[in-house]
Parts: C-alpha cells; structure tokens; sequence
C-alpha cells in the first residue's frame, strides 16, 4: 500500500492504491453518487451545534476547507460515508489524520484526532458511522479546543463545503 504523506489541507493525487484491495467496492463508490444528506461525523453532536466556517481566513492567507466541529478531546468520529480507507497518518497542519475515499471518489478528510480507531488502517472497508478516531487537538490546532476538522475533496472540482451536507435546510 503507497504511503502518501500529505502537506496541509490537500487531497491524496491519487486514491487508486485503495483499490487493490477492494477492487469492486472501489469501482461501486465510483458509479455511486456522493449523497446529498451526510452522517454528523462526531458523536452526539446536533446539526444546530455546527457552525458554517467555510471560506473563513486561517494562518499564512489560507481560506478554510471544511468545518470545525467542536467537542470533548476523546468524542468517537463517525465516518459520514461508506468508503474505503486511503490513509491513516499525520501531517503538520492537520495532525493525526484519516482519510477516506467514498462515494464518486469523493474524499474525506478528518483531522486533528488525538487518536485512531484501533486497527483502522489503508485499504479498509468502512460503514457510514463507523468509528474512525477521537476528536483532539493536534497539528496546527494544538492552541485551540478540541475539534473535528472534516473536509470533502471532489474529483477534479477540489473542496465542497461541508456544511450543506451536514445540516439539512441550511
Ligand atoms: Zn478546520
């Protein structure tokens, strides 16, 4: 399995390496629309509790990919969708991470964990739900409270906002 080692909020080049194991779930996620309703990935969180901070400005005139949802360091994060793992690892900005590849190879990107689901490794198959780590304060938000930072990555359109997909009637 190619270990891709990640700089900040960027996708994977490439999410083939996750279809060497589980080559036709693989092709499935790609015929399969990503929905338009996604699972709140942190644990006993309410839509009403999330905040839309996309676009917001972040260190070194970045722009916020994604959306901060904040809970107590150690919360279980659900995946939002069925898919298969593409990486579990670390990067300066987003700490320990855990990518996810998903439905029309939509990725998911989950950062600051204080930890990992135990065993969840690349290649893996994962349920929406399914738990994938802990909400924690690593990488870059080493100075803040605890959070989830999700981020959705489109084939050829680059970052979604979350937001929408996580909160119906937004
Ligand atoms: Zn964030």
């Amino acid at each position: 399995m190619a270990f891709v080692l990640l700089s900040g909020c960027q996708p994977p080049a490439s999410g083939d390496a996750a279809g060497m194991r589980y080559p036709i779930l693989y092709m499935q996620l790609q015929k399969t629309d990503l929905p338009t309703r996604l699972a709140i990935p942190v644990e006993n969180i309410q839509p009403r509790q999330i905040q839309d901070t996309w676009g917001a400005a972040r260190s070194e005139g970045r722009k916020h990919e994604g959306v901060d949802i904040f809970a107590r360091c150690g919360t279980a994060v659900r995946s939002t969708t069925q898919g298969i793992v593409l990486q579990v690892g670390t990067n300066h900005l987003g700490g320990n991470v855990v990518w996810i590849v998903g439905p029309d190879l939509s990725r998911h990107y989950y950062a600051h964990l204080e930890d990992y689901a135990a065993r969840i490794q690349a290649g893996d198959w994962v349920e929406a739900g399914e738990v994938i780590g802990y909400v924690g304060n690593t990488g870059n938000a080493e100075n803040t409270p605890p959070h989830l930072h999700y981020g959705i990555y489109m084939q050829g359109q680059g970052a979604l906002n979350p937001y929408p997909y996580l909160v119906p009637d937004s």
